[in-house]
């Protein structure tokens, strides 16, 4: 191991088995293979963060007694990402609350946690993962969950010292100092991170201006009804939100960002930069190794690459929906705790089938937005509640069933609409925009 660089936070102790829910997707039990197989060179997992410890938590929980190795190029143990653009970043949330588990859970489950290490390669040859000293560990199976880094976009400007974003704790904790400092904020990007991080900047009274080359906010994600209502909401927190706006440069200013220069030559200063425009995969382990990845790296039902002793989950994974008919990858922490799960349950012996139905949250000022159900293939749409009264769901339905629930601060909508979108039980356009008909009547 990289003992000269690399932290150890276990080493191989006691062996506990956590109690805990039963796997809750599409699997099936092997009835030749045991669960908790012997293996002789164990799992190596490559990324700690929140798919790669579910999946080595998992392994646990299913009494997997070969070794288990996690291993993070992250000088931190695994942390949870979401608060760090909300609660975090707006100083309501300490950073202990942000560990997914205390320091004591991976001796106790006799786990390897590797933090300060990165995998430059993977030899598929003689099963081993060689870290960047060069040392090697073998491995049984190993288990890809190396996530993303923040999406630099090609615009001039963008390396300039000041530009901030937003992915690690370590990026968050330099926004936070940034905007500290600063009196105003650009924001490049109305996605959720981009949004999110203009709702903390406002809670800390910064003036925010926000720009987005699409025509509405969230145009990858959400539908235009939500993404325009959001756009309204930011504005009346005092946001200039700018829609169809993209960002020619940015500006320097005695060598560092100072603001950013519009298509038409207009000029915003600002004190604080954020490049906040999507993800760009950590998918070049993946490559090198000759596994098949087509933006992310290809998987089957059972979370497996094109090599079986290979599996990749989280967010760097893409594998086939056959509830939605068709190739996806998400980028939710929902998605990275169960497809680590169904990697865990695949190791352990399981026929998994991994189809679950997505769902993703956003918190903004006092709103909670909950989306269950990818949006794209609707044929037609159903509101229920009243935007103007802050809370309200809309359904996307296609040949009269629910695919997607876009709520805000409607969790019965949000809750009912995915187990209908499971079970793709027909539901009546009429009752579903009936405020007096319980969402509960429609599951019947
Ligand atoms: C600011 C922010 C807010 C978010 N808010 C929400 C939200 O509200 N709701 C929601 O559902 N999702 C949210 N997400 C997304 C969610 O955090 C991700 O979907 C989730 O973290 C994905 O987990 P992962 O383990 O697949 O990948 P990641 O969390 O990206 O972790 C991958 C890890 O692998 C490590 N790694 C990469 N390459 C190597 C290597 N070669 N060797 C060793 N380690 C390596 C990386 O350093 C990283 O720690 C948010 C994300 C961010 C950044």
């Amino acid at each position: 191991m990289a003992r000269s660089k690399a932290r150890i936070h276990a080493r191989h102790k006691s062996r506990q088995a956590s109690a805990g829910s039963p796997f809750p997707l599409q699997a099936r039990r092997k009835p030749a293979k045991k669960a908790g197989m012997s293996t002789k060179a164990g799992t190596v997992i490559i990324g700690a963060s929140q798919a790669g410890l579910s999946c080595a938590a998992e392994l646990r929980r299913r009494k997997y007694d070969g070794p288990v190795t996690l291993i993070g190029a992250e000088p931190h143990l695994p942390y949870q990402r979401p608060p760090l653009s909300k609660a975090y970043l707006s100083g309501e949330m300490p950073v202990e609350r942000l560990w997914l588990k205390p320091e004591a859970f991976y001796p106790a489950s006799d786990i390897t946690c590797l933090t300060n290490a990165s995998i430059t390669a993977i030899d598929r040859d003689s099963r081993e993962a060689v870290l960047a000293d060069g040392q090697r560990i073998g491995f049984e199976h190993c288990v890809i969950a190396t996530g993303g880094e923040a999406r630099i976009p090609p615009i001039p400007g963008a390396n300039l010292p000041g530009v901030q974003l937003l992915r690690n704790l370590g990026e968050a904790d330099h926004l936070s100092a940034a905007l500290n400092d600063a009196k105003s904020l650009a924001v490049i990007g109305a996605g959720y991170i981009g949004l999110e991080v203009a709702a903390s900047a406002r809670k800390r009274g910064l003036k925010v201006t926000v720009l987005e080359a699409a025509e509405r906010p969230m145009a990858r994600t959400a539908s235009p009804i939500l993404g325009g209502w959001f756009g309204a909401i930011h504005r009346g927190y005092g946001v200039d939100l700018r829609v169809s706006t993209p960002v020619a440069s940015i500006l320097e200013k005695n060598g560092r960002a100072g603001g950013v220069v519009l298509g038409d030559g207009e000029e915003i200063a600002a004190d604080s930069v954020l490049l906040a425009a999507g993800l760009a995969l950590n998918t070049g382990l993946a490559e090198a190794a000759g596994l098949d990845c087509e933006n992310g790296i290809l998987v089957d039902t059972a979370c497996r690459t094109s090599d079986r002793f290979i599996y990749a989950c989280g967010d760097v994974a893409r594998f086939h929906s056959a509830l939605y008919g068709r190739s996806i990858r998400l980028e939710s922490v929902q998605n990275a705790i169960e497809q680590g799960k169904a990697v865990a349950a695949a190791i352990t012996g399981e026929d998994v089938r991994y189809d679950p139905v997505p769902w993703f949250w956003s918190d903004q000022y006092e709103l909670k937005l909950q989306i269950a159900g990818l949006i794209d293939g609707a044929d037609s749409i159903v509101r229920r509640g009243d935007p103007e009264m802050g809370n309200f769901a809309v359904f996307h339905l296609k040949e009269g069933r629910i695919i997607a629930c876009e709520a805000i601060n409607s969790a019965p909508e949000y809750m009912a609409a995915q187990k209908l979108i499971r079970s793709g039980k027909p539901v009546d356009a009429d009752a579903l925009r009936n405020l007096d008909v319980a969402m509960r009547d429609l599951l019947a």
